[in-house]
């Protein structure tokens, strides 16, 4: 059995590599740091930096390392950085050589609007790949950063914010390593007789399908939409919108506090923060506190967009509702979809929640620098077409 589950792993790209053996994670050392004329710092929830060097008067680098190793080769970075006096520099990008280069990065001066740089402003060595980046810089700080920064303290406002209804509520099911809430987000009507589960950020960098697209499929759920209003009437919805808070907040490439990647511990079960979210669904199961899970998804983001699927829906599983959704997708949207089946011996959360409760389920996974408006819409025309085959397939 763990023969065929490694194989299978191995043969996968992206997202969705596994390791063993890693080295313990090093917390980053959060600073100022001070090179010439020119200040950098990773003091806030989400940066990454580990050092910044001058190479000449016009020349500096900064130094990004991963939190431990091995791990994906998808560097994330983010920090602020300033000059004393107006300043034109070439910015230098250093990763662990064994890493390339993998997001454009992203400018704002007060980490809530961010700008993706323009393709002039930056070059990309082939050979090495390794970023270049033409700033200005000034006493303003600016940030610049892999993606946005969508961090524990933006997710928790986010909630706060909706959980001003009187039939949407939160809860905490557990703390992660650091001792961080991890967090429930509860839609309830007394009618709902069904559930369904969706899960964000399990991986720190995945900003597009991990939150965006979340939070456009809550805001969907709750639309003042006739399909909206009829989904809510049948349907109770899940939401754990942040599975590694330490992760996120830590400017992680990948892992927990605990240096392991937390989608692939859905058999495992030895990190604090999937253990708490599956003890919480199997206990408040037994105990009839939720109505019976009908249909997951579990957030992500790659190079691509696409959706993980199961590789066979097992015969007890009846009404196949993901199959007509994707049907239904395909058909508004007038498009080809990428869908990867996946066996579900892996240690996904998605397998996990089928082999548990029997609930059909996917992986969803938007691409890096997809537009963040066509992010937005293809979860809310995803959405809608999934609450249309629940209310159709369940009372
Ligand atoms: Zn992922």
């Amino acid at each position: 059995m763990k023969k065929i589950i490694l194989i299978g792993v191995i043969l996968l790209t992206s997202c969705k590599t596994l390791f063993t053996n890693k080295t313990p994670l090093k917390p980053q050392i959060k600073k100022v740091f001070n090179e010439g004329i020119v200040f950098a710092d990773n003091e806030f929830d989400g940066a990454r930096l580990n050092g910044l060097k001058k190479v000449n008067d016009s020349t500096y680098q900064v130094y990004i390392k991963p939190e431990n190793t091995p791990i994906n080769k998808s560097p994330w970075y983010s920090f602020r950085i300033w000059s004393k006096e107006p300043t034109k520099i070439l910015l230098e990008f250093v990763y662990p050589k064994e890493y390339k280069h993998r997001y454009i990065p992203k400018s704002s001066f007060d980490g809530m609007e961010w700008m993706p740089f323009e393709k002039k402003d930056y070059d990309i060595d082939t050979l090495n790949k390794k970023l270049k980046l033409d700033l200005m810089l000034g006493p303003k700080k600016r940030w610049i950063s892999a993606q946005e920064i969508y961090n524990s303290k933006f997710i928790w406002n986010w909630i706060d914010s909706l959980s001003q209804k009187d039939f949407i509520n939160q809860e905490v099911v557990g703390k992660s390593v650091y001792g961080k809430p991890i967090k429930l987000l509860r839609i309830k009507k007394q009618t709902a007789k069904n559930a369904v589960v969706f899960i964000g950020r399990q991986h720190p960098p995945e900003i597009p399908g991990g939150t965006i697209a979340l939070m456009s499929f809550v805001q969907t759920i709750l639309a003042d939409t006739e399909v909206a209003k009829k989904f809510r009437e049948k349907f109770e919805v899940l939401v754990f919108p942040l599975l590694n808070p330490d992760g996120v907040d830590n400017g992680n490439w990948r892992h927990n506090a605990n240096g392991k990647d937390l989608n692939r511990d859905w058999i495992s079960f030895a990190q604090p923060e999937s253990k708490s979210v599956r003890d919480w669904l199997i206990n408040s199961r037994e105990k009839g506190v939720t109505s019976e899970y009908r249909f997951g998804i579990d957030f992500h983001t790659s190079r691509s967009t696409y959706l993980l699927v199961l590789d066979s829906i097992p015969k007890k599983v009846k009404p196949n509702v993901t199959n007509q959704w994707i049907k239904n997708i395909k058909l508004l949207r007038n498009e080809k979809l990428d869908i990867r089946p996946r066996s579900q011996s892996l240690p996904y959360c998605y397998n996990w929640m089928i082999n548990q409760f029997g609930m059909e389920a996917v992986t969803y996974e938007d691409g890096d620098e997809v537009d963040r408006n066509v992010v937005r819409k293809r979860a809310e025309d995803y959405a809608t077409e999934l609450m249309k085959v629940l209310n159709d397939k369940f009372e």
